[in-house]
């Protein structure tokens, strides 16, 4: 795959997932393996320039035991595990958002891989049918129930971003909590039996009260903030003057004009001249790149 402008994609791993019923490969290639560790928050063990600090199996000592098989970078197996269960320490800890942009993408996309798997482990350690506890076999890419045998795969929560536009002007929403001049995109989750086409025009008349009248799918990002999926779009709607739902604090058309000069200014910028001086999401989110592609579609003017 080419490289993508957005963090998690780059340097994923080969999952390869025939090992992961292969007890005997695991355990064989455990010594040399690297292990991501995190900690309760989900953060990782990081070295004295927070680069990320991943010990061999070797360092560790022992075999793969509860560790989870994130899988292959050639013939190197990279591995995860909570940090609470090995005696190891780090000097320092890494937040996600924080890999994201100062880390190699490779090691970035690891630890989003690690970080969404064992968030999962941590919130499904009970059976959702009996109450019964759950071990985490096959590598630790399935739960199994120990009192009613139930199979629990792993899971992510859909959610759906949207670069909406009426043909002239993007439809960006700001959160009450967000800094001051940040706007975005609208997003939302996916509700269950629904389609993703729904769950756009459910959730951009929801947040906005325009209305879609078509969209289309463009590329996803995995978001293990802690365990979604989005899923990024880009839509068609009526002109209306969009009025905020409860979930936004304001939702507003912008022209190609601000939108540029919004994305020409730093992401974290807080300062301005005018109203109209914006800033937009994290260049390591899809967000920002859903708004990059409508500009590049809409053409130049
Ligand atoms: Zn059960």
């Amino acid at each position: 795959m080419a490289s993508v402008p957005f963090a998690f994609l780059d340097g994923a791993l080969d999952r390869a997932d025939h090992l992961r019923d292969d007890a005997g490969a695991l355990t064989a290639l455990w010594p040399q393996a690297r292990v991501v560790l995190l900690d309760d928050e989900g953060r990782a063990f990081a070295d004295a320039g927070k680069a990320l600090l991943a010990p061999t199996g070797t360092q560790l000592g022992g075999g793969p035991g509860v560790a989870t098989f994130l899988g292959l970078r050639d013939a190197e197996a990279w591995f995860a595990q909570p940090a609470h269960s090995v005696a190891f320490d780090a000097p320092e800890r890494a937040d996600l958002r924080a890999a994201a942009t100062h880390w190699p993408a490779f090691d970035a996309t690891v630890f989003a891989q690690a970080r969404a798997v064992l968030h999962w482990h941590a919130r499904h350690r009970y059976c959702g049918a009996c109450g019964g506890e759950v071990a985490f076999v096959r590598g630790g890419w399935l739960g199994r129930c120990g009192q009613c045998g139930s199979e629990h795969y792993p899971r992510t929560d859909q959610a759906i971003i949207v670069a909406v536009s009426d043909g002239e002007r993007l439809l960006l929403g700001r959160q009450k909590s967000w800094p001051p001049r940040r706007w975005s995109v609208l997003a939302g989750f996916v509700e269950p039996g629904e389609s993703l086409e729904q769950t756009v025009v459910r959730e951009v008349f929801e947040e906005s009260s325009v209305r879609v009248r078509s969209c289309r799918y463009l590329a996803s990002q995995p978001w293990p903030f802690p365990g979604s999926l989005m899923l990024g779009f880009i839509a068609d709607a009526e002109p209306s003057t969009p009025a905020a739902g409860d979930e936004l604090e304001d939702v507003r058309w912008f022209d190609a004009a601000t939108i540029r000069a919004g994305l020409a200014r730093p992401w974290n910028a807080t300062q301005g001249e005018s109203e109209d001086d914006i800033a937009l999401s994290s260049p390591i989110s899809i967000s920002r790149w859903l708004v990059e592609q409508w500009l590049e579609l809409r053409g130049p003017g």
